[in-house]
């Protein structure tokens, strides 16, 4: 009996991957297992539905059923993994025992949680799925939609932050944001880029206390009280945490697959076990510089996962290719100061270079004149496709 090429995960590196494989292979078996319904979403639309007035059922472009009779899939909705046998060939599930041909670890990432005393300090709400977003979404419109006296509070002013807080201030809710570093976007950005982002957020009425971090969070009356570590407290209804991601790689880890940062692939996408891979948030694509050396990265976006979902289903055809990522720059979905960032590759050397205000490049002394990365905003985004040109396909 042949088994199926079983894939766990129904986010965009699961289905991609089916997409994919079934343009090379219409008849062999697929089987989907997932967690959550199954249905087909872009992720990216999470912050930046409120704005746009859009529930969780208006984000989903594909309903499960239809996009799995559509692909020829076996779908498990609702149905968790619980542990892999890489020698035996079989996952544990919630609804029993499955033996695969070829096993695919789509499983994403979870919220990183920081610990917060205070007798609310649960309250804290993470959006980084469809089920999440439901949450938020449920709880925020029954304060009130768009009302400007509901106060949300977002820990955590990189990329999911900032764009929460644009999305949140446009739709009319009173927003603050709490990060340690003293700018926003910190890690992605040059300081005045950051600036500029921080006061077209502020011209949207969006707060900011910046070089603090939430210590506290309690209830008194229906609000809750944050504790800042500069000692200062503020007053809000919902709390969001963002403040990152860490892959999931509970199940690889137990199951004896080599994992760092996330689940350790190879350029075909081959896990540490045999007949076992990995994509998207879950994974951690090799480095091109150094094969095999534990110096890759996760690339927790969008465009990796297609070009990552591409090649696993060659690999899985039996007709290897090998990933190499073209330049990825992100966009940053913030109306108020559209952003697009092309951070260099871990271990560059070099310093950021204002060119124009709305433009920098990042420039090596050896070659000052080239950039390894840049950042774009406002009407300087229009510049994009240009400068990623410039650009060599760069090392993971
Ligand atoms: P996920 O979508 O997290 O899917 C994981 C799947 O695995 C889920 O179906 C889950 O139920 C399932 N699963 C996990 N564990 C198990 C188990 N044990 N058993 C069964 N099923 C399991 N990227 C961009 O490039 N541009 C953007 O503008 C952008 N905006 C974003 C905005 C937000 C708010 C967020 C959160 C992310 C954004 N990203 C963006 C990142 C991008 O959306 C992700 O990189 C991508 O969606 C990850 O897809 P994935 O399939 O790897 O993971």
């Amino acid at each position: 009996m042949t088994h199926p090429l079983l894939i766990i995960g129904a986010g965009l590196a699961g289905w991609q991957t089916v997409r994919e494989f079934r343009k090379l292979d219409a008849d062999t078996p697929i089987t989907l297992v997932t967690a959550d319904a199954g249905d087909f979403y872009a992720k990216p639309t999470l912050s930046n539905a409120f704005g746009q007035k859009r529930g969780p059922a208006q984000l989903v472009t594909t309903p499960a059923a239809t996009i799995a009779q559509t692909l020829n899939v076996t779908l498990l909705s609702h149905t968790r993994v619980t542990a892999i046998d890489s020698v035996a060939k079989t996952v544990q599930t919630s609804a029993g025992v499955l033996a695969y041909r070829d096993l695919v670890l789509a499983t994403g990432a979870q919220p990183i949680r920081v610990p917060l005393a205070g007798d609310a300090a649960e309250q804290a709400l993470s959006v980084n799925s469809l089920d999440d977003f439901g949450v938020f979404h449920q709880r925020l419109t029954a304060l009130g939609e768009g009302a400007p006296n509901v106060r949300i509070a977002i820990m955590g002013a990189g990329l999911i932050g900032c764009e929460f807080a644009n999305d949140l201030a446009g739709a009319g809710y009173a927003v603050t944001v709490i990060d340690p570093a003293d700018r926003p976007l910190a890690a992605l950005l040059p300081p005045t880029a950051s600036v500029q982002l921080q006061e077209a957020l502020a011209g949207l009425s969006v707060h900011w206390h910046l070089g603090a971090t939430v210590q506290a969070v309690n209830r008194q009356a229906d609000a809750l009280v944050l504790t800042l570590s500069n000692g200062q407290t503020l007053v809000a209804d919902i709390l969001l945490s963002a403040i990152g991601l860490r892959a999931d790689t509970s199940l690889a880890q137990a199951a004896g697959i080599a994992c760092e940062r996330g689940i350790v692939v190879d350029r075909q996408l081959q896990t540490s076990a045999p007949h076992v891979w990995a994509l998207g948030d879950s994974a951690q694509y090799a480095s091109a510089a150094s094969p095999g050396a534990p110096t890759g990265r996760t690339l927790p976006y969008v465009m990796p996962i297609m070009a990552a979902a591409k090649v696993l289903a060659a690999s899985l055809h039996g007709t290897p290719a090998s990933l190499e990522f073209a330049a990825m720059p992100v966009a940053i979905k913030t109306p108020a100061l559209p952003i697009v960032a092309h951070p260099p590759a871990p271990g560059q050397l070099g310093q950021w270079v204002e060119q124009v205000l709305g433009e920098w490049w990042f420039a090596s002394e050896d070659l000052p004149e080239r950039a390894h990365g840049f950042v774009l905003t406002g009407p300087h985004t229009s510049k994009r496709m240009a400068l990623v040109k410039q650009m060599t396909a760069v090392a993971t």
